[in-house]
């Protein structure tokens, strides 16, 4: 980090400061300018805090020099991390498809899903059986129920399943069932459930919440990382904007940015991204184009009857011409 002193500094000042650097265990470099000294820090920065500088006296300013996330940084690990998924590897340059269900809502609505998106040409099957819902009037999903009806469904088609998990009390329980545990949108910032799923021998689809900003998604990254599990894979779902005619704004900035700093794998949600069944197979060919390493998408085979999220399923006839539209589009990206 870089401490700026204000320009009526006094040489005790900086002296001060550069001693409060050194009981830190931290190397300070100070540098006199014509107006203002500035003291560079040498030292891992992410073990103080800022305050214990910033408040110093003659302190102007505090600027960060590294990232907060370590273990997350393309830094850290410079190739891509591939996480298998009961078989399936994502991120080693192959787009993946995840699709389903927003929620399991019975055997023949599951299988028949599961298998519609299997012939489609998917590799995971996903379905909700603990619901995030903003009412607690609507359909809340079938808890453990649902979660072996998605295991018959992957014996049924042999697909690995994508499942939520809200609480972590539940971690062990979803963990028995699910190949790819996920963390949705409003639980990124539950660090006591991140913290749980970081010692499960699980793969964690951690999706970003509406509001967080890159470094809050990858600190929560970290999370998983920092204690033990290394299977980690980001999802894009869409961030809260003013935009009224979406339900969120899929935010593709952030799939080549996530490529530039870290190592993990990044799918995108197109479904919750635009809430509009018309809008995700333009979109998902949008993320491919950004250098998305897979997609997750709500499929129902009648959408209007759905138990959640049916203005965004698409039908599974609407699913095969999104895999025909996406393949072309990975072929097109492979060759650029
Ligand atoms: C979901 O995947 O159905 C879901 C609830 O997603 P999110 O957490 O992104 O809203
Ligand atoms: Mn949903």
């Amino acid at each position: 980090m870089i401490i700026v002193m204000k320009a009526g500094a006094s040489e005790d000042d900086v002296r001060h400061v550069v001693e409060r650097i050194e009981q830190l265990g931290l190397k300070a470099h100070p540098s006199q300018g014509v107006e203002r000294t500035v003291i560079g820090v040498i030292g891992d920065e992410r073990l103080v805090k800022k305050e214990q500088l910033s408040l110093l006296p003659q302190v102007d300013d505090v600027i960060p020099i590294l990232k907060p996330y370590k273990l997350a940084s393309r830094e850290f690990k410079e190739e891509n991390t591939v996480v298998a998924v009961a078989g399936v590897k994502i991120g080693g340059g192959t787009l993946r498809v995840i699709a389903g269900p927003c929620s399991v809502e019975s055997e023949e609505q599951l299988l028949t899903t599961a298998r519609q998106v299997k012939a489609a040409g998917a590799d995971l099957l996903r379905g909700g059986a603990y619901k995030p819902r903003t009412s607690p009037y609507a359909f809340q999903g079938l808890g453990e129920e649902g979660l072996k009806l998605l295991a018959l469904a992957r014996e049924a088609t042999g697909l690995g399943i994508v499942t939520e998990v809200m609480e972590s009390s539940d971690v062990d329980m979803v963990a028995e069932y699910a190949d790819l545990i996920q963390v949705g949108a409003r639980n990124m910032h539950n660090s006591k459930l991140l913290r749980s799923l970081s010692r499960v021998r699980k793969p964690v689809l951690l999706k970003r919440n509406f509001s967080a900003t890159l470094n809050e998604f990858l600190m929560s990254a970290e999370y998983l990382l920092a204690g033990g599990n290394s299977e980690v894979i980001l999802c894009e779902r869409g961030i809260r904007t003013f935009v009224e005619y979406t339900r969120n704004t899929l935010d593709l900035n952030i799939v080549p940015a996530i490529k530039l700093l870290s190592h993990l794998p990044i799918i995108v949600d197109p479904s919750h991204g635009t809430g509009r069944h018309d809008l995700v197979i333009p979109m998902s060919r949008a993320a491919v184009a950004a250098g998305a390493d897979g997609l997750i998408i709500e499929v129902h085979p009648r959408p209007a009857e759905a138990f959640s999220d049916g203005d965004q399923s698409l039908t599974p006839d609407m699913f095969q011409v999104l895999m025909q539209q996406i393949k072309a589009m990975a072929q097109f990206m492979s060759g650029i």
